[in-house]
């Protein structure tokens, strides 16, 4: 274990540091980031020597877990064989060309073909334009709008932010982008509240077509959707909505795209979450659980019928990025899923873990302050409401208690995260059911101590 000088190191952060999606007033006033040391299993370390209970898996991402000596090793290993080669102009490296092999044997069916990028933003930068010069070459430039979700996140660059539902990310920088429509999410907890879950989910998905006829069905080029939206607050779509959007873009020729950059891997019990809603994509976006975040890497896979049209044309796919395929990460990721394979991880959240967790969040409803739990494999979120039985909030608008309610818990020892009056939560798949019971412990003490303070 190494010694840091944490003081001066909160003070650089002030000087020099510019965290991600951070408000950077209250990180001076704070004198600093909460700086994290080290980590190992499913717990992390804070520089003032806190343990905390991962309740996040990082950002959505450490899947197999903290301290993996395994996933060094390869990296080691391939560092000094190839550090870096990259994959522009008909070249490609060795973990490149696997990685691609493995993910298409994981996804099966039509989507055996792979484009690498490095984060799950550039994966649906990949999709935007890849979609649209696919349209161009069948001949159709003018299917070029992109249906999308309010509340969706699927990434923080101009495309991926647009391609986005977030208001207060649209708000700054002037997105989105033209060409992006967005339309109702499937969130029963807020926009269907007491409504028959079948009725909402076919009001949800009908959603979408009203818009395609809206605006054109010639014009639409594709729906992208996360199978559960997890940065929108874990919003699990009701029974029925995925196979009605389906429905809708195949009666209308449109390309779906499932943005998997959560929920691949494993995260719901299968290793997609399309196959968990039964849904077939044509493209599918994937990053973090790829390789459990220990490197940088993602993936954005297509049909054999798009890449058909792509091989038909002579014209280069003029898009890459330098570290496409990037062979470090690549190995990481490769070994990665042999982990996942190996430790059968995928049943772990399927059948052990994944239901031992729905339990213990669902302990949670009888609290006064619980007006919704709701979990979908190793995914949670509790809504916090200011009176039971109803969807009504504190203070009468979103966002105010749930900000209590996680700082709550990060000082009794879990990492979660507070989206609106949402506490949300995505575990690593290897914590374990004592972690668990831990993790539901923590939240049932900050919701009583926020029971006091919110009053
Ligand atoms: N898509 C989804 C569904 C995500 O959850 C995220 C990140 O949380 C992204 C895309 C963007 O990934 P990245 O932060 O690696 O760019």
């Amino acid at each position: 274990m190494r010694n840091h000088d944490i003081t001066e190191l909160r003070r650089q952060d002030v000087a020099h540091h510019l965290p991600a999606q951070a408000n950077y007033r209250l990180i001076a006033d704070m004198g600093g980031s909460r700086i994290i040391t080290r980590a190992e299993g499913s717990t992390i370390w804070d520089g003032d020597g806190n343990a905390i209970l991962d309740g996040m898996a990082g950002l959505w991402c450490v899947d197999v877990g903290y301290g993996r000596k395994e996933l060094a090793e390869v990296a080691y290993e391939q560092m000094l064989e190839l550090p870096y080669y990259n994959s522009f102009f008909r070249t490609a490296t060795v973990p490149a060309i696997a990685l691609a092999a493995k993910v298409a044997g994981l996804l099966g069916g039509e989507l055996q073909h792979i484009f690498f990028n490095s984060s799950g933003s550039e994966a649906n930068d990949t999709v935007f334009r890849l979609v649209r010069h696919y349209w161009t070459l069948k001949g159709r430039p003018e299917r070029r709008i992109f249906i999308s979700r309010h509340n969706a996140y699927h990434g923080s660059t101009v495309a991926g932010a647009s391609l986005g539902g977030m208001a207060a990310m649209h708000a700054q920088g002037g997105l989105p982008i033209p060409g992006i429509e967005h339309v109702m999410q499937p969130y029963a907890f807020n926009e269907g509240f007491g409504e028959e879950a079948e009725a909402f989910a076919a009001r949800a998905a009908d959603a979408v077509e009203a818009r395609i006829l809206a605006v054109g069905p010639d014009n639409v080029a594709a729906f992208i959707g996360e199978p559960v939206q997890g940065a929108g607050g874990v919003i699990v779509p009701p029974p029925g909505y995925w196979p009605r959007v389906e429905a809708i873009c195949r009666k209308y020729g449109i390309l779906l795209v499932s943005d998997e950059v959560i929920c691949g891997f494993g995260r719901l019990g299968r290793w997609f979450g399309f196959q968990h809603f039964g849904y077939t994509p044509d493209i599918v976006a994937m990053a973090k659980g790829l390789s459990s975040g220990y490197l940088p890497i993602s993936a954005t896979a297509v049909s054999r019928e798009i890449v058909e049209t792509l091989r038909a044309s002579d014209r280069d796919f003029v898009h890459g990025y330098t570290y496409s395929g990037h062979p470090v990460s690549a190995a990481v990721a490769l070994r990665n899923l042999e982990i996942i394979e190996r430790e059968k991880l995928v049943d772990r959240v399927a059948h052990d873990i994944g239901p031992h967790f729905a339990r213990a969040v669902a302990s949670l409803d009888d609290h006064p302050l619980v007006g919704e739990t709701r979990t979908c494999g190793l995914l949670g979120a509790i809504e916090i409401v200011a009176e039971k039985g109803t969807n009504r909030r504190f203070g009468g608008a979103e966002g105010a208690a749930g900000p209590v309610v996680r700082d709550a818990c990060i000082a009794g020892g879990l990492m979660v995260r507070a989206i609106r009056d949402s506490i949300v939560m995505c575990p690593p798949f290897v914590i374990t059911h004592a972690e668990v019971d831990r993790m539901v412990a923590i939240i049932r003490a900050a919701l009583d101590e926020a029971a006091l303070a919110l009053a």
